[in-house]
């Protein structure tokens, strides 16, 4: 269905990038992964990855925390007819007690690198009469919780950034939408469990019931898999008329 498109996927050495990258390629589509480091192992990710799916796949490190790199990321991969804004980090304090170096660094990377590579995206999407950019938000750009200001504050802005780039892009074969995932299970989250487990003193199951989902009624993490195949239906034709909009993936979460 895809094949034909060139797919970026910013922050996709792992865990939702990653899962989305695999979707996109599985799709047909050839794929650019990004992140800010430049291993062996980076580029070695990218090549595993297109010969699974029989697609073009290579990996261009770029640092979402600098404006000019998120824009060199797209010049350097010479088309874009998909943009996924993925990367983003997290830290977790009082907004009296919020470090202003971290306030900073989660604004750049969880939002204004979106603005960067959209647009330098934009006019090449133009110049083909189709695009399809894809945001990873959150439930957390939807709501709020306590301590995470930078995340929550970021995350309202890419939908806010979203809804704008759909009505500047209306008509004219480009859509523009937000993901906005529940808990997913990560290497990141899967890493927790254990953690958890011995702080609650609870099993695994138990703790990720009663600890980690507590506000996502289905009590099921939502995985990579579906955050791909909710990328894959909005690059698809039947999402043609789908823009300016967020799409929940969060077992319920936002329906509270
Ligand atoms: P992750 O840590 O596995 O992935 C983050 C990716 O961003 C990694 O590939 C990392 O290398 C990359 N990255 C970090 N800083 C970067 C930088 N400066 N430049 C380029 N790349 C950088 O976490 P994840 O859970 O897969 O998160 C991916 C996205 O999904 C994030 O935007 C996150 O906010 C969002 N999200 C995650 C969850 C969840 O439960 N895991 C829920 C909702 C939204």
């Amino acid at each position: 269905m895809l094949k034909g498109k060139t797919a970026i996927i910013t922050g996709s050495n792992s865990g939702i990038g990653l899962g989305v990258a695999e979707e996109l390629a599985r799709a047909g589509a050839s794929v650019v992964l990004n992140s800010f480091t430049d291993r062996a192992e980076d580029h070695q990710l990218a090549a595993d990855l297109g010969a699974r799916h029989g697609v073009a796949a290579r990996y261009i490190a770029a640092d979402m925390s600098k404006g000019a790199e998120c824009r060199d990321l797209i010049a350097k991969a010479g088309a874009c007819d998909i943009l996924v804004n993925n990367a983003g980090i997290q830290f977790v304090a009082p907004i009296d007690a919020f470090p202003v170096e971290k306030w900073d660094m989660i604004l750049a990377i969880n939002l204004s690198s979106a603005f960067h590579t959209t647009a330098v995206a934009l006019p090449l999407m133009r110049a083909k009469g189709w695009g399809r950019i894809v945001n990873i938000a959150s439930a957390h750009g939807l709501t709020a919780s306590p301590y995470k200001s930078a995340y929550i504050a970021a995350k309202h802005g890419v939908v806010g950034l979203s809804k704008t780039t759909a009505l500047e892009t209306a008509g004219q074969g480009i859509t523009c939408n937000a993901i906005c995932p529940g808990y997913v299970l990560t290497p990141l989250v899967e890493a927790q469990i254990p953690d958890q487990m011995k702080v609650h003193g609870m099993d695994r199951e138990t703790v990720i019931r009663e600890v980690m989902l507590l506000r996502q009624p289905s009590r099921q993490f939502a995985t990579v898999e579906q955050i791909g195949g909710t990328t894959v239906y909005l690059c698809s034709p039947a999402a043609d008329q789908v823009t300016g909009t967020t799409i929940s993936v969060d077992g319920g979460w936002t329906a509270l």
